[in-house]
């Protein structure tokens, strides 16, 4: 029993991933996300149905489209795996016995989890791609990250102090650099990191972040895929980061205590 409710949360989360990879789509085309019918970014083929299943239609069609046997982005799947993975995690995560007798403040905090792993999934592909963090995403996140720390306002002000701290240092860093070594967009995603967090699993996620950053760099330097002064987002390895420390933060937190205490 317990096994099915999982799976029907893994494929909620599979069609989830589906319509976050739309949204995605439709921010590099401005369409509109929620009015619009889904067609082949190759050929303008208006996808039916069968054509719109998660990761079975990818397979079905050996990621090719159907009406004109372009290639299909790997994009698609794995954003909709990924999602449906992450989704499974956080109801995993709150180590409930009985998903019947969820209370109504768990219940709550899972919904808020599920809505801004959404909101980072897209900020992840979309800087990657395209080396911009959308006002159009990161801002909705950032009001609904305020109004979730709004319900419990006792703790509210280490929040907002986690959300401006790191937004005001990333700020002097673009002032510092000339904008080289990240982008507004980055100060707007460190706020709502924040928000999300708080401390010090802010601070956790922004080592892991500039850590994961600079290693990653490194090898793209070394196996010639980029130059010293080409850029790198820095909006992926942020996203990454902060959904990490969301599921392990108190665990890590001890680990860097542990590295930096020996
Ligand atoms: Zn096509």
């Amino acid at each position: 029993m317990i096994f099915s409710i999982y799976l029907l949360i893994f494929i909620f989360g599979l069609i989830i991933g589906s319509f976050l990879n739309v949204v995605i789509f439709r921010l590099e085309t401005e369409k509109s996300i929620f009015f619009a019918r889904s067609e082949c970014p190759k050929c303008g083929a208006v996808l039916k149905c069968n054509d719109l299943i998660p990761v079975l239609s990818f397979l079905i069609q050996k990621g090719k489209c159907r009406y004109c046997s372009k290639k299909i982005s790997w994009q698609y799947p794995v954003v909709e795996i990924i999602t449906a993975l992450l989704f499974l995690f956080v109801i995993l995560s709150q180590q409930t016995k009985n998903l019947y007798l969820l209370d109504p403040s768990l219940t709550f905090r899972m919904t808020f989890y599920l809505i801004i792993i959404c909101f980072l999934i897209i900020i992840f592909v979309y800087d990657l791609r395209h080396y911009i963090i959308p006002d159009k995403i990161v801002f909705p996140a950032i009001i609904i990250g305020l109004a979730y720390r709004l319900i419990y306002i006792s703790e509210i002000g280490s929040y907002i102090l986690s959300a401006f701290i790191p937004a005001i240092f990333f700020l002097s860093l673009i002032l510092i650099s000339k904008g080289k070594w990240m982008g507004l967009g980055d100060v707007k995603l460190a706020f709502l990191m924040g928000l999300i967090l708080g401390w010090p699993n802010i601070l956790i996620a922004f080592l892991i972040a500039f850590f994961s950053g600079a290693i990653v760099g490194i090898f793209l330097i070394l196996f010639g895929k980029k130059g010293f002064k080409s850029q790198i987002p820095f909006g992926p390895f942020l996203s990454g980061a902060t959904i990490l420390v969301m599921f392990f933060g108190s665990k890590l937190f001890y680990w860097f205590e542990a590295l930096l205490f020996l």
